[in-house]
Parts: structure tokens; C-alpha cells; sequence
């Protein structure tokens, strides 16, 4: 079995290796799932043999998920506090459910979209020994 990947199972340039990244996929191959569970990576590629375990997107998709889901979640607020029919506890209990269950959703593209980034870049971290 040969590890090397034909050139044209490589992306070609970095939005492709997001796509991949974004849908969840490996980000070289785009073959086989970037996730074992939820938000844990698997420890390697079995199509192409990528090492994801030293590829750390920290705490980027938190950060990014919570900024995209702020974008629903602020216009929303304003809406329900000053024009809405729901009393103000009901709104911001209504606002934390949205946003959590945004952030739940999108959190797992984000870790994809930062760890195609991170591995691109070649910014992994080091094997430690
Ligand atoms: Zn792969």
C-alpha cells in the first residue's frame, strides 16, 4: 500500500483544503472523516496517513462560533427586548437556547476550518517524545 497521494486527491490551493475542512473531511485527501467523535480528530488519516494529532486549532473555534452565532443572536435580542411579544426573562432564556444550539452546530466546521488552516501553514505542533 503506497502513503503517497496522487496530485490530484491533493487540494490545489488553500480554499479547497477549507471546503474539505469545513464539510468535516480530511483537509489533504478529502476521503475520510477529520473527526472520530464530535470534536476529536482522528489520530491519523486511514486514506492518505495524515498525523492530525499534533494539528491544534486551540481555542479558535470557540471563539469563531460564538462570533458567528452573535451575529443571530444581537439583531434577535434587540428585536425581542424592544419589540417583542415575550416578557424580557423569556427572550434572553429564548436567546440562550438559539445561541448555544448555533454554536453546538457550527463548532465542529470551525475546528475543521482552523485545523486546514493550522496544517496549510505547516504550524503543528511539535511531536513531544
Ligand atoms: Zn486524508
Amino acid at each position: 500500500m503506497s502513503t503517497l497521494l496522487e496530485p490530484a486527491t491533493l487540494p490545489h490551493n488553500i480554499w479547497a483544503a477549507i471546503r474539505r475542512g469545513i464539510r468535516l473531511k480530511c483537509p489533504r485527501c478529502g476521503q475520510e472523516k477529520l473527526f472520530r467523535s464530535y470534536l476529536k480528530p482522528v489520530s491519523t488519516c486511514p486514506n492518505c496517513q495524515k498525523d492530525w494529532e499534533n494539528v491544534r486549532a486551540d481555542l479558535a473555534p470557540a471563539w469563531a462560533a460564538m462570533t458567528f452565532s452573535a451575529h443571530f443572536i444581537i439583531p434577535l435580542y434587540h428585536f425581542f427586548i424592544f419589540d417583542g411579544p415575550l416578557p424580557n426573562w423569556a427572550a434572553t432564556l429564548l436567546m440562550i437556547i438559539i445561541a448555544t444550539s448555533i454554536c453546538l452546530v457550527t463548532l465542529p466546521s470551525f475546528k475543521g476550518l482552523f485545523m486546514t488552516i493550522v496544517w496549510w501553514h505547516k504550524m503543528e505542533k511539535e511531536q513531544q517524545s
